[in-house]
């Protein structure tokens, strides 16, 4: 839309698009709007568009993901977690963050003691998982519910906002109610009806590049819970497969930088889940902030020996402090600033 346009001229042609069967999407930026058409191609009078007050002009996007791209919304995407219960952490642009905890959700102490100390090391947004996607049926598969009531009270009293897996669409309902933000799980970044579902809340979407997927599979896959209206997708690299086979998957530092010059999203790296073991943690995450990332997602215990999941790759508390301080010093550099911890809300 031209640079000065009035709200009625978008009514008009928000109305306009839904009149001729496409769903609107606004995206207001600091100089212009930018009104995204999106539905089945072919379809949309071009033309008629064209004429209506306001519109400047009107570009067809031809890249196969619309609202996931540069084309649509052209600064950063600055997404919120939080609010309600918990202050309100930002990520994307000029902000980065951290979001630490267990890879499981264990039992209540150990999840209460591990928030402190990565609150304490600098993290902003808890991780935990209730619900576990493990490759053999007999392994531990998070204790659910119970887990996710462990994980909201526990957020609520550090103030900082929860991150949790969500695999299935049966279980969207009941994560929306205690959950700050949703993780989509490498294994489900193909799962279409699990990312339509999530994309019909309003709760931010932390989605993992697929083992096997293209830069281009996951925008598709960010697009999906986009076009049900859920503005909140943060992209996460966490390695893909290679023949390598000295770790345990190999992250794809280059996804970085071709993801943002492509999308507006923010995204994140998951040096845990890539490395596999703690050794090369601090390494992969560093190397991942040079590249361009918005913050990091690592796991974090005391006793990592003791860990009912992926207990080689979580890091000392120690040590993932020391890491959270290098970490804001390359931030530093790349103009962005780790969010810091805010007081509990109500404190
Ligand atoms: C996790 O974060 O604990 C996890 C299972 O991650 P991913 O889906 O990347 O393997
Ligand atoms: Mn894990």
């Amino acid at each position: 839309m031209n640079p000065e346009v009035s709200q009625e001229s978008i009514d008009r042609v928000v109305e306009t698009i839904e009149r001729m069967g496409f769903k609107a999407h606004l995206s207001r930026g600091q100089f212009r709007t930018v009104i995204g058409a999106v539905g089945e191609e072919g379809s949309l009078d071009q033309n008629h568009l064209a004429s209506l007050d306001g519109v400047e002009k009107v570009v067809p996007i031809m890249k196969p993901y619309k609202l996931a791209s540069r084309d649509f919304h052209e600064e950063d995407s600055v997404i919120e977690v939080g609010g309600g219960s918990v202050p309100k952490v930002k990520i994307g642009g000029e902000f980065a963050t951290c979001i630490a905890g267990p890879c499981a959700v264990e039992n209540e102490e150990m999840l209460n003691k591990i928030a402190r100390l990565v609150r304490a090391g600098g993290a902003t947004i808890l991780r935990g998982g209730a619900f576990k996607p493990r490759t053999s049926p007999y392994s531990f598969q998070g204790h659910g519910e119970q887990a996710l009531k462990w994980m909201r009270a526990c957020g609520d009293e550090l103030g900082m906002p929860i991150c949790t897996e969500v695999m299935d669409t049966r279980q969207v309902e009941l994560i929306e109610r205690y959950t700050d933000s949703f993780q989509i799980g490498a294994r489900n970044m193909q799962n279409f009806d699990l990312l339509r579902e999530v994309g019909k809340t309003r709760k931010p979407v932390v989605l993992k590049r697929g083992l096997a997927a293209t830069v281009k599979d996951w925008l598709l896959s960010a697009e999906y819970v986009l076009s049900q209206g859920n503005r909140g997708v943060i992209l996460c690299e966490r390695g893909i497969k290679t023949f390598e086979d000295s770790i345990r998957y190999s992250l794809d530092v280059t996804s970085i930088p071709v993801a943002r010059q492509l999308s507006h999203l923010p995204i994140i790296i998951d040096p845990s889940h890539a490395a596999g073991k703690r050794d090369f943690v601090p390494a992969i995450a560093a190397a991942g902030m040079a590249a361009g990332a918005h913050g990091a997602i690592i796991e974090v215990h005391y006793c990592p020996s003791e860990a009912q999941c992926d207990g080689p790759q979580a890091l000392l508390p120690e040590v993932f402090t020391e890491l959270m301080g290098q970490l804001r010093q390359i931030a530093t550099i790349f103009n962005k600033h780790f969010t810091k911890s805010a007081a509990p809300v109500g404190a």
